[in-house]
């Protein structure tokens, strides 16, 4: 079942509540959320995009747009009109401003990795962490350069940064993609909280403390601030709705899904309470140094771009802490609809190649269910190599995780995630009878439920399967049979849908190129191969249950 972290941030008494006169003495050692912003009063009121409203470009600059958007893939023509330190709107619920930290808390140093970031949201990033942050808590603001190509991003950059102190710069030599670019950082910050952020982000009014605070009050919980919007097309500030959590669907697609009205109510939240988060968008969060390292940090055997915030969360929740999205603490981001520099290798292999060693090291038996998803020919790791993985096994034995399915029925229950796709069961509809396994062959059997040999899975490999055997298409003898299960042999695998397609019913091999679907013998004695004929009853199968399609 769900738990609900205990309500950490007291609250003021406000208002209504107050009648009775008993507002509580100001507690020793906290103080209400510091509202920080040197922007408020901005230099220039009239300018583009100040107070976050959308920047409007007038018909005949269009051409201009157009040109430079792929430098960053979003209006790059725009953001450089606005100023680096515009002022944006506050948008968090009303009651975070009366939100009590503590006044001790650690300090962090801000982590900023960038490959070929667009001049102006880069400065505006690092700007609005210096400009809405307390100074005693922010260490260090880290810029670390992924092996950029862009010149302006040299010396121009330490030029321009010279200017903070507190800004320091490393340059990786070769190109390592975003996740080795942060471990490079975290390796030489000096706060007690890392701090990760992308470099194209305006952090709001208030946004540090709500996140330290969580860390302050239990040091395996990982806050992420409220991701909101910067529109890639007018550069506006938008809002984002409440209860929102970061969750992923099959084959690990990341993804957003409001919290469940039932769950709201049952637990009595309020717009402003920390929400429990299944999985990290990824880019945005705070964790305790030591813990991450505890953590054993990335697995640094991920490249460029992809995965990492399914492999940080699954780490997080599975090895005893706790992923959460911060309402109080919120941060723009310029989503893009492509990522706007090179990838070494080619983009989908990467991405894969990282979900891979993601749902090895960490889905136990869900792993089908990853593979199943459209990813079958992951499985065959003569086309893709997917590096070393012994010591990611060897962490999650050390640090004693629990199982994905723990993780699966605790942080994300409303995720459906049946591990047959059907089972029970399998019905010939021509011969009304039921395919049976009775030492070590195949046969034909009156239905009953109750027998164990009648029983069949149809797995997300799409394997029909009793136990460690698999029906196969062919054997040396009887032309039928049965094999060890392996899920790298396509031999074994049957391509079978109960409703919605010419072939419903059907059990189609995929060994072999033209369709060839699973028959039994009209005499209930033998079982063949034969052209797929769609209204063959023999060549129609059903299972007792179906979980999925
Ligand atoms: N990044 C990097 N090296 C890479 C890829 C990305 O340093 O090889 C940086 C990138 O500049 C950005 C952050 O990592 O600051 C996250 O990447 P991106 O914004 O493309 O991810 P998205 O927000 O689209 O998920
Ligand atoms: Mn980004």
């Amino acid at each position: 079942m769900q738990r609900r972290s205990p309500k950490p941030i007291i609250k003021l008494q406000t208002g209504e509540d107050s009648k009775d006169n008993s507002v509580p003495a100001r507690k020793p050692g906290v103080h209400k959320v510091l509202s920080l912003d040197v922007t408020l009063n901005p230099r220039d009121a009239n300018a583009v995009g100040q107070f976050g409203q959308a920047a409007l470009f007038a018909s005949n600059e269009d051409a201009e747009v157009r040109k430079r958007w792929d430098e960053g893939h979003f209006n790059v023509y725009l953001s450089d009109k606005i100023p680096v330190d515009r002022a944006i709107p506050d948008t968090r619920p009303e009651m975070c401003a009366q939100n009590l930290v503590h006044d001790d808390l650690p300090s962090t140093s801000v982590i900023f990795c960038f490959v070929d970031e667009v001049w102006s949201t880069l400065l505006r990033s690092v700007h609005s962490v210096l400009n809405r942050s307390p100074p005693h808590l922010l260490k260090e603001i880290i810029l670390v350069d992924d092996f950029s190509t862009k010149d302006y991003l040299k010396e121009p950059l330490d030029k321009y940064m010279s200017q903070f102190p507190k800004v320091k710069i490393i340059r990786l030599k070769e190109r390592q993609g975003l996740i080795r670019a942060r471990l490079a950082g975290a390796a030489v910050a000096k706060g007690e909280v890392l701090t990760f952020l992308d470099s194209h982000i305006e952090c709001n009014v208030g946004w540090l403390e709500p996140l330290l605070e969580r860390v302050y009050l239990d040091r395996k919980k990982v806050p992420c601030p409220v991701i909101e919007v910067i529109s890639d097309k007018d550069m506006s500030y938008m809002l984002v709705d409440n209860f929102q959590r970061g969750v992923f669907k099959w084959p690990l697609v990341f993804g957003w899904s409001a919290l469940p009205e039932e769950y709201i109510k049952k637990h009595n939240m309020t717009v402003a309470d920390p929400i429990r988060c299944p999985v990290m968008a990824g880019g945005l969060f705070s964790i305790d140094k030591k813990y991450f390292y505890e953590l054993g940090a990335y697995d640094p055997g991920l490249d460029v771009w992809g995965g990492e915030n399914m492999e940080i969360s699954f780490k997080i929740w599975m090895c005893g802490g706790e992923i959460e999205i911060i309402p109080c603490s919120r941060v723009g981001h310029i989503f893009r609809g492509q990522n706007p520099y090179k990838f070494p290798k080619d983009r989908q292999k990467t991405v894969e190649r990282n979900l891979v060693r993601v749902a090895e090291v960490w889905l136990d038996e869900y792993k089908d269910l990853f593979y199943g998803h459209g990813y079958h020919h992951l499985l065959d790791r003569k086309a893709i190599d997917i590096g070393n993985l012994t010591e990611q096994i060897e962490l999650r034995k050390r640090l004693k995780c629990k199982s994905f399915k723990w993780y699966l029925e605790n942080v994300y229950p409303d995720m459906d995630a049946p591990l047959a796709k059907a089972e029970g069961l399998v019905f010939n509809r021509g011969l009304r009878k039921c395919l049976a396994l009775q030492s070590g062959s195949l046969s034909f059997e009156i239905c009953d439920l109750s027998k164990q040999s009648q029983h069949f899975n149809y797995t997300w490999m799409r394997h029909i399967r009793q136990e460690d055997l698999c029906v196969a298409p062919q054997s040396k003898d009887s032309g039928f049979g049965l094999q060890p299960c392996d899920n790298t042999k396509p031999e074994l695998r049957w391509f079978h849908k109960s409703s919605n397609s010419a072939l419903a019913e059907h059990l189609i091999t995929e060994f072999v190129s033209h369709h060839m679907c699973l028959e039994a013998g009209a005499l209930g004695d033998t079982l063949h191969l034969n052209p797929c004929v769609p209204r063959n009853i023999f060549q129609k199968w059903q299972f007792t249950h179906y979980h999925a399609q």
